[in-house]
């Protein structure tokens, strides 16, 4: 299932437990952020067909994070179109740590995924009518990132920030300090529509956000509540 959310960006559901997908067609570059799970690749494939694109015709993927629901179906990708995740993610994926990737959780092997390009903070994909800055926002995992476009007032959060200020959990790489830090970051951002890896969309972005915060500061309080009853 898929729709146009903005002339030419497009989210793409193939199905839970996968993520919400979205492809972006630029002047210059076509780009999929967000493969999935491995096993929704052909639904995923149909949609990008219907669309009116080829796998072929797919210039990047681009992965929010190091987890299997987001990054499973690269591997039917990753032979004809480079694959781009923060470094923190791509030492992850190479070494198959399935710790932190949940592949085997997510039913198939973490081993034979490879990443073209490792991105740093602050790196810039143009493609040409999109501009994605890239900004690292650690916290559910260690290479999260969040991809913001200034003119359009648009990121696309992945699992570091939902509708409604709900957040993630913290997973096997992440941080509460990071995540908290994260969203302070992202708070300084003028945000028009939040495009986020799961659920919807939410045009009360400040809002969210502010609320992702408070979300953050307190989950941190009860985990750091629990771990001072269970070691006393
Ligand atoms: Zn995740």
């Amino acid at each position: 299932m898929y729709n146009e959310i903005l002339p030419n960006l497009y989210m793409i559901k193939t199905g839970k437990p996968s993520c919400t997908s979205y492809l972006i067609l630029g002047d210059k570059m076509n780009v999929l952020v967000d493969s999935g799970i491995n096993q929704n690749f052909e639904t995923l494939k149909k949609d990008i067909e219907k669309i009116g694109l080829t796998i072929d015709q797919l210039n990047l993927v681009i992965n929010t994070h190091e987890h299997a629901d987001h990054f499973g179906a690269n591997r039917f990708l990753q032979e004809t179109v480079p694959i781009i995740t923060h470094r923190y993610a791509a030492t992850k994926i190479i070494s198959a740590d399935d710790e932190v990737l949940l592949c085997r959780a997510h039913g198939h092997d973490p081993t034979g995924y490879h990443v073209n390009l490792w991105l740093e903070n602050m790196n810039v994909i143009d493609l040409g009518d999109w501009f994605l800055k890239i900004f690292h926002t650690p916290g559910h995992t260690s290479g999260s990132i969040s991809i913001y476009e200034p003119r359009k007032r648009v990121l696309i959060s992945g699992d570091t920030v939902f509708a409604e200020g709900t957040i993630s959990d913290i997973s096997s790489s992440g941080s509460y300090g990071e995540y908290v830090n994260s969203l302070a970051r992202l708070n300084t951002m003028k945000i028009d529509l939040l495009l986020p890896g799961h659920g919807r969309i939410s045009t009360n972005v400040e809002e969210d956000i502010r609320k992702a915060i408070d979300n953050a500061k307190r989950k941190h309080e009860e985990f750091l509540n629990e771990r001072k009853i269970k070691n006393f």
